[in-house]
């Protein structure tokens, strides 16, 4: 067997992390010396592999000590079974190098240590072998490392997938998509510096050589709140920075832009000096609802981020951009729209005789005097916040249109094109619990119930087609199905979603407070349901009256109703609709369309386009096969090296690992293909050392018989031998030690 080695520089030592037995490699004056650890301390020191061999499984204080035994080796990837494991490093490990690619190329999943590449290179076989669409889903909190991780497999494919015989530029794209995309859509947040603001999901197509020729993205709600409002340090979308640091004096001068993001109020911080006269209020406070125009919204006041190099950045974009078939006109466009919701920011109203809105400031924007004068302060200020975002959204989903344009495959008319196999990569916001949590964390969340659905649900399939393909009798499992929950939020009539779009219809009547009676009168008697109200004595103090609480596969999340309704709702003016529409932009010609004004149905809402996307997204991911990789942020200081308990804990219950580990360990522990059992094993038995000349199957059955296996510890499936507890294996593998 070929030496895989894993080299890990620690001080004077450099330690070779074997497949199977780790050794320690010492550098000395002498020369190299090599120690072989035994597999017992190597165990003890590094953990295991693979969750499936913890001996006490269902513990989560063993599965939490096996990470951070890991964690302090530099091994960040762990398998539970097949699904991966990666706790963030905060650091260069040094471990996606081509060489690293190269490593794992054409191996056994098992038979190298846990690697993303490991993932990639297993789901891309499959693809080429068995012509199967695969989808690598990719979960995880803020800063767990999910974009990293999409962004090292797509490079892993790019780098080592074969060039298509026509259009190779599409690797380029696929590639440079990605920084326009993030510039768009990613911003600074308090938990990561580039943190991405929208889901997304992409497909790679790959012709029948195992070539990329084309791909499609799709992507889930952009948190649009964040173009006129940021918490306190953090920042609006990259974009903006990167066009203030890094455009060219001429582009600026064009686009009447200054290049200090002082200067706009999208951007920094206002103080109620520089506010005279301006009403500053954002759209999480419509004007119905309590929202004093004299005190000024703290934006982020943190334009720049030591670890972000905007201008660097703008290079790359730049570039990008062009790349994926951007005309310089298109460019020019594109960042006029990006100048003019800077220049909409810093828009000052000043009210008149009538207390009606006027705009005091001299820019392009005076026409919204006319626009917005039947409007009081308050109001012209939240219309005025509204078309920002309504504008800086459809220009994303215009984007994403565009790159997908320039990723389409040339040679869909081909009739190669029938042949072509697709892979996914899913990467989306996993659970977010926060101390207040809005209509934006209900949307998520709903979402990671779906995903978590979805993973049980083919999770399970996926064993128990595996045990009737090796005809091993099933044994069922019993796990928690959240379809309850999903159901009390998506289903038609009476589920939250149904319920709010009911209050949406009736305008001038329905407050979030109404709706929170609607679900109280609907819902009361659903389990994982709770408001004020309904809650008993001792849960009531926990829970105030504007608010109600999920009971989720993950834990408890509570609810407030504010904004609600406005966010579902979504309105844009219509005579703001009407401008936008006669826009010379021919981008915002394209993101403002004349149909809209003349069709007479109301739009969808926000959750139900939400919710039609993500039954969409669901039909796309079981359609293919799935791989997983779940990410742990392991503290909260985005340090490298800490490892927070508490933190991962949480994460660990987010991620639903404990339960995916208890729905792979309900049979068997370890399962191995017949030719790799003996392959690794065939030395411990006279009969099968050194070769064994029979069928691998009768080879593992004289082995085992040897070692002492008992009956109730194994099954000898079709092509490969299951083995019910870790300890048969260890006891083996410590054999190979003697
Ligand atoms: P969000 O949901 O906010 O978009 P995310 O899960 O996509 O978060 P990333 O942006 O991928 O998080 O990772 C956050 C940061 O953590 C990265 O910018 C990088 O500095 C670091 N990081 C993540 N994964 C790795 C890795 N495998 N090796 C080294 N650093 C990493
Ligand atoms: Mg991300």
């Amino acid at each position: 067997m070929a030496l895989q080695v894993e080299l890990i520089p620690t001080g004077e030592i450099i330690r070779v992390v074997h497949p199977h037995r780790p050794c320690k490699l010492a550098l000395g004056s002498d020369g190299v010396r090599v120690t072989m650890e035994s597999a017992l301390t190597a165990r003890d020191r590094v953990g295991v592999q693979d969750f499936v061999l913890l001996e006490n499984f269902t513990s989560e204080a063993a599965f939490i000590e096996n990470l951070r035994r890991r964690f302090r080796e530099n091994l960040i990837y762990t398998y539970i079974g097949p699904v991966l494991v990666s706790v963030n490093p905060y650091r260069d490990l040094q471990i996606y190098s081509r060489q690293h690619m190269e490593r794992y190329r054409g191996v056994s999943f098992y038979e190298v240590p846990p690697h993303l590449f490991a993932v990639a290179d297993t789901v891309y076989r499959a693809l080429r072998t068995e012509r199967r669409d695969q989808a690598v889903m990719i979960s995880g909190e803020s800063g767990a490392g999910k974009t990293e991780a999409t962004k090292r497999l797509l490079q892993f494919y790019a780098e080592t997938c074969p060039a298509p015989e026509r259009g190779g530029a599409v690797r380029d794209r696929l590639l440079q998509s990605n920084p326009v995309l993030e510039a768009f859509g990613n911003a600074k947040t308090l938990r990561n510096d580039n943190s991405s603001r929208f889901g997304k999901y992409m497909d790679v197509q790959f012709d029948f050589k195992g070539a990329p020729v084309g791909g499609h993205i799709l992507s889930y709600l952009l948190e649009k709140s964040r173009v006129v409002h940021q918490n306190h340090g953090e920042r609006n979308f990259h974009i903006f920075y990167q066009l203030l640091e890094g455009g060219e004096e001429e582009t600026l001068r064009r686009l009447g832009l200054e290049r200090n993001p002082q200067s706009y109020l999208y951007l920094v911080k206002v103080s109620r000096e520089g506010l005279a006269g301006r009403t500053w209020c954002h759209l999480g406070n419509p004007p119905s609802q309590s929202c004093n125009p004299a005190l000024p919204v703290p934006q982020g006041q943190c334009a720049k981020v030591s670890s972000i190099n905007d201008k660097s950045d703008w290079k790359v974009v730049r570039k990008a951009l062009t790349v994926i078939d951007f005309t310089e006109d298109e460019v020019e466009d594109l960042l006029s729209i990006v100048a003019s919701v800077l220049h909409l920011g810093n828009t000052h109203f000043a009210a008149d005789e009538e207390s009606n809105a006027q705009v005091t400031t001299e820019n392009q924007l005076k026409y919204l005097t006319r626009l917005l004068s039947p409007l009081n302060l308050e109001q012209a200020a939240y219309a005025r916040d509204a078309l920002a975002k309504a504008v800086y959204s459809r220009t994303f989903t215009w984007l994403v249109a565009k790159i997908n344009r320039s990723l389409a495959s040339k040679d869909a008319e081909s009739p190669s094109w029938r042949s072509t196999t697709v892979l996914g990569l899913l990467d989306i916001y996993g659970f977010e619990v926060f101390q207040h949590n809005s209509f934006e964390q209900f949307c998520i969340n709903y979402c990671n119930e779906k995903l978590q659905q979805l993973f049980i649900e083919l999770t399970l399939k996926s064993e128990q087609e595996e045990y009737e393909a090796e005809g091993i009798a099933w044994e069922p499992v019993q796990y928690f199905n959240n379809k309850i929950i999903c159901d009390l939020v998506e289903e038609k009539f009476k589920g939250i979603i149904s319920i709010l779009d009911e209050e949406c219809l009736r305008p001038g009547e329905a407050t979030d407070l109404t709706f929170l009676e609607k679900l109280e009168d609907t819902i009361k008697q659903h389990p994982h349901f709770l408001t004020h109200k309904l809650a008993d004595q001792r849960t009531r103090k926990s829970l105030d009256r504007g608010e109600f609480r999920l009971l989720h596969y993950a834990g408890e999340v509570t609810y407030n109703v504010t904004g609600f309704l406005d966010k579902n709702n979504d309105l844009l003016f219509r005579n703001l609709k009407e401008t936008m529409c006669s826009s010379e932009n021919p981008i915002l010609g394209q993101c403002f369309d004349r149909s809209e004004l003349s069709d007479k149905k109301r739009p969808e809402t926000v959750a139900t386009q939400f919710k039609m996307s993500l039954l969409e997204l669901v039909e796309i991911l079981k359609s293919k096969e799935p791989a997983y990789v779940r990410c742990i942020k392991p503290n909260d200081s985005k340090q490298p090296g800490r490892f927070d308990e508490v933190l991962i804990r949480h994460q660990v219950k987010y991620l639903g690992l404990m339960e995916n580990l208890r729905v792979r360990r309900a049979g068997f522990a370890y399962r191995r293909k017949y030719e790799a059992f003996l392959q690794r094993y065939k030395s411990l038995c006279p009969e099968t050392w050194p070769t064994w000349t029979g069928r691998p199957q009768d080879g593992v059955t004289v082995l085992v018989r040897h070692l002492g296996y008992k009956p109730e510890e194994y099954k000898m499936g079709r092509t490969k031998i299951f083995i019910r507890f870790p300890k048969t294996l260890f006891a083996t593998e410590d054999a190979l030690e003697i």
